[in-house]
């Protein structure tokens, strides 16, 4: 299999691994990748959002497969310009990823599926805001209709800061709050079929103990021993599979990854989010601990045959990562700041570039690399994470030091 890889974070560098470590992938290109995804990939640059430019390129390298990281290009209509080509594709259409692309539109799917979620409003006018402000209470929950690189939601006690964040974006959604401890679970699907990955955690906050604005992600694990028994079936049945007939319903069928975002609550798991595709930074855990060869499953998805591939198999044990961030990410993270210690395997590159002068790595994003190890059990793979992570030399990085601490120490409950 020929295989052409979009995106060029951290979760395409993840995904980069796996897909190079299928013996059935003869060739592995990635546009615009970054300098950790060149060490397994060829790389071609692409402009990723432009649906007739990835499309051109699919067709340029003869890729049997292509696999879309980001969002962005989904929603864009990139999945769909490369199956108008005759290629298969691993990724939502355009009408499909509107469950990431719209909150708005996510929560009229899940009400029309029964899917069990937090009560919400979506609203336009401040008189809106402010009267599902007094029908939820505090904490209050406000996020941006549109897409916003996992950064567009507030959760605040400040009712001051919720409408100001309401008046910032415009169109918003606003819900109840659901306590309990959240869970990522990653479902591959053809559109049908669904084969659901191990569940994983993921840290949103900067700062540790949950504090600070969130980010797009500063840490995760796999598994989660804590996880209530028959969670996963249970998300499937309830969840998934509503989901998928709903979409199919309406013309729109869902294949790619549907990425579901839950909180444990007393009640039960409760959707908090749909996204189209893996999330970052849990893909980096998830497929560390997954031994299935990863093209072969994709491309079963991407051409309506998953129901014909076999069982996942998993590897035991434990998988961390956590993230390097940039001097003042999330805010206004700075770059190119030479960056040492990063060859090591288990370093996974997201915001990072060449210098062409003399080929020096830089940080370029907010969010520069990651420490990702498995380890026989969490304390272990925690050690082993970090430990990559004090290898990394970045002036004025920093990163989270309470990543999977709690599950590790079997601090984490589930409300009942
Ligand atoms: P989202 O982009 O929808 O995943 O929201 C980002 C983060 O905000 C989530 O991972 C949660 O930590 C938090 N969040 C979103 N919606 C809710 C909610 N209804 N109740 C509590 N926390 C939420």
């Amino acid at each position: 299999m020929r295989v052409l890889l979009i995106g060029s974070g951290g979760r395409e560098h993840a995904l980069a691994l796996g897909l190079a470590a299928d013996t059935s992938v003869q060739q592995l290109i990635a546009a615009p990748g970054n300098p950790g995804i060149a060490t397994v990939a060829e790389l071609r640059q692409v402009d990723a959002v432009d649906p007739a430019s990835v499309a051109a390129l699919a067709v340029e390298t003869s890729a049997d497969l292509v696999v879309i990281g980001p969002e962005a290009p989904l929603v864009a209509g990139v999945a769909d310009a490369v199956r108008a080509k005759g290629i298969a594709c691993f990724g939502p259409s355009a009408a499909a990823a509107q469950l990431e692309g719209s909150k708005a539109f996510a929560k009229e799917i899940m009400t029309a599926a029964g899917v069990p979620t937090a009560r919400a409003h979506t609203c336009v006018t401040a008189e809106e805001v402010e009267r599902a402000l007094d029908d939820f209470g505090a904490p209050y929950v406000v996020k941006n209709d549109g897409l916003a690189a996992g950064k567009g939601v507030v959760v605040t006690d400040d009712r001051a800061a919720a409408l100001r964040h309401a008046e910032e974006c415009g169109r918003v959604v606003v819900e109840e709050y659901l306590a309990g401890p959240e869970v990522s679970l990653f479902v591959v699907t053809d559109g049908e079929a669904a084969a659901p990955l191990l569940p994983a955690q993921d840290f949103k906050r900067v700062g540790d103990g949950d504090t600070g604005p969130n980010t797009g992600g500063m840490g995760a694990y796999a598994p989660l021993a804590w996880a209530p028994p028959g969670l996963v079936d249970e998300v499937i049945r309830d969840v998934v599979h509503p989901t998928l007939a709903e979409m199919a319903r309406r013309g729109s069928p869902f294949a790619g990854l549907l990425y579901v975002g839950l909180a444990i609550t007393a009640d039960g798991p409760r959707v908090i989010e749909f996204n189209a595709r893996f999330g970052d930074p849990e893909t980096q855990v998830v497929l560390a601990l997954l031994e299935t060869p990863l093209a072969g499953l994709l491309h079963a998805a991407a051409t309506g045959t998953l129901a014909a591939h076999p069982p996942l198999c998993w590897r035991d044990g434990a998988a961390v990562t956590v993230v390097v961030a940039a001097e003042g990410y999330p805010a206004k993270p700075r770059n190119g700041d030479v960056i040492s210690g990063a060859e090591r395997p288990g370093v996974i590159h997201a915001g990072t570039a060449r210098r062409a002068a003399d080929g020096a790595l830089l940080s370029a994003g907010g969010r520069v690399l990651c420490g990702t190890a498995t380890g026989p059990d969490l304390a272990a793979a925690r050690e082993a994470a970090y430990e990559l992570v004090r290898g990394v030399d970045l002036p004025g990085s920093h990163y989270r030091t309470d990543i999977a601490a709690a599950a590790a120490d079997g601090r984490i409950t589930v409300p009942r």
